[in-house]
């Protein structure tokens, strides 16, 4: 297998699905296009993974100048031999397995190894790759002694100035690797002998297509699969229960037509899809518009949250809120923070004043916003009782959907904002938008914040404000749509 080497990544897939890991291998231009958040979601790991670098300074990159596998395997050799105290990226190839190792230390006893992983949690995938690693590299090294995951500690508080080594945390793999050492070596030859097969093996989709991660050939296996009357269409469905029924022929929902065992949201489904209309349940709709008092606004907040703190006293992570919408008869308003210093008091201020003349705040799942205002209330115990009113104004106008006292069949299963607005106000709100997603907009204010160009600068914010807004916007007018709904002939 000279020159075909089986890569972490390629492992991982077919630990995932053996099909996926063939087409990985020998049909790679079937690859689903990367979306904006997986691109983000790297290019934050690539971050985490250089800082943790300077936890072991002036290291030498194997893969900086020259990224052919062959010359890095060839270039790592001759590092080790010179015995160099630390190695980024070290490549090394056993049993036709290729991996890079984020960082390799020589000590006094011999080798440690380190893999960086930009997450607060310890991942069975993350156990499976380090294994994997550790298996090469034990082939390699003889006097590696020990192999360490290393993660963001969730524990850290950033006080101004970065302190890496309690930034980050390790935990050894050497226990996990010796217990998976003969599951590792028959798992490498069950994947050398479907490329020796040379034919793409027959997996039926599955439960493995989304777990742990959604496969990069989804839309390859997928594409016939959902169909305008496909079951792949019901939201809240058991996932086995869901495949259980593909495998034995029930393919479309009309099919679960005369079932009586199906619970309450699916019956609903099911008879909105025959009937193609919506599944109005008026009464329970009407308890729940009930609890709204006037005068009311819907509200939506966004929030920044960096693996890497840049704010004192918050954690890895932590969500931080930079602009809130209102949104109500009057009109709408916008409140941003630009966290040129810690803006959060005036954030939570802010929002004390501007919500004051409203009974209720819809908001389309209060999770967050409900997340965002306790810990502020936390953080400021002055302002504690103010802004726990404010969290107890907040109304979730999702529990309609979400308990399917309304559903439409248009809905296909999908209950978020964009597409429920669109289906009940017959109009796309968001077909304009430049921000697409929460990590996008997280992203755009990262961006807003590193950008000195003041024209750059507002562009970004107008979008921000136009992502959030919309949202609102929605919220409230969703809400009117039911209110009209439901009202008595
Ligand atoms: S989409 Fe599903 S069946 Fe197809 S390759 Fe991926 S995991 Fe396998």
């Amino acid at each position: 297998m000279a020159n075909n080497y089986i890569s972490k990544t390629a492992f991982l897939k077919f630990e995932q699905c053996h099909k996926a890991f063939f087409l990985y291998k020998n049909h790679y231009y079937l690859k689903d296009k990367l979306s904006v958040d997986k691109q983000l979601t790297f290019k934050r790991g690539h971050d985490v993974g250089f800082l943790a670098q300077q936890l072991f300074p002036g290291g030498i990159n194997v893969v900086e100048k020259d990224s052919n596998k062959d010359n890095a395997i060839a270039f790592t050799k001759q590092l080790i031999e010179n015995k160099t105290p630390v190695i980024y990226e070290a490549t090394f190839v056993f049993n036709d397995v290729l991996v890079m190792v984020d960082i390799l230390v020589l000590t006094e006893n011999g080798y440690i190894a380190y893999e960086v992983k930009s997450s607060l949690k310890v991942s069975e995938t993350y156990i499976k790759d380090a294994c994997l690693q550790h298996y090469v590299l034990k082939n390699c090294l003889s006097d590696l002694i020990d192999f360490f995951i290393v993660t963001l500690n969730e524990t850290y508080v950033f006080n101004g100035e970065l302190n890496l080594k309690n930034l980050f945390k390790r935990r050894s793999v050497l226990k996990d690797a010796s217990r998976n050492e003969t599951y590792i070596q028959d798992q490498i030859s069950n994947a050398k002998l479907i490329i020796e097969r040379n034919v793409i093996p027959n997996v039926e989709i599955g439960k493995q297509c989304t777990s742990p991660y959604e496969c990069d050939f989804f839309k390859t296996c997928w594409k016939d699969k959902i169909t305008e009357e496909s079951i792949f269409n019901l939201g809240k469905v058991n996932k086995d229960d869901l495949f259980t029924w593909y495998y034995n022929g029930i393919k479309n929902i009309s099919d679960l037509q005369k079932r009586n065992d199906l619970p309450r949201h699916l019956k609903n489904q099911v008879e909105s899809q025959v009937k193609k209309e919506a599944h109005i349940d008026v009464s329970n709709i009407k308890e729940i518009l009930a609890q709204i008092k006037v005068p009311y606004a819907a509200i939506d907040m966004e929030i920044w949250g960096q693996a890497i703190p840049v704010i004192i006293g918050t954690k890895p992570f932590q969500k931080v809120p930079f602009l809130y919408t209102l949104f109500s008869e009057e009109g709408n308003e916008h409140f941003f923070f630009d966290y040129e210093i810690d803006d959060r008091r005036k954030f939570a201020e802010s929002l004390i004043t501007n919500t004051q003349k409203y009974q209720t705040l819809l908001a389309y799942d209060k999770s967050l916003e409900n997340m965002i205002i306790l810990e502020l209330a936390d953080l400021f115990k002055d302002l504690k009782n103010e802004l726990q009113k404010v969290a107890s104004k907040l109304f979730d106008i999702s529990d309609i959907i979400q308990h399917h006292f309304y559903y439409h069949y248009l809905f296909k299963g999908n209950y978020s904002l964009k597409i429920v607005s669109k289906v009940i106000l017959n109009e796309d709100l968001f077909e304009n938008e430049n921000i697409h997603t929460g990590l996008e907009a997280m992203n755009s204010f990262i961006s807003y914040r590193a950008n000195s160009n003041a024209i750059e600068k507002e562009i970004l914010k107008s979008d921000l404000i136009n992502y959030c807004m919309v949202d609102t916007k929605a919220t409230f007018l969703i809400t009117k749509k039911f209110i009209e709904l439901t009202k008595v002939e």
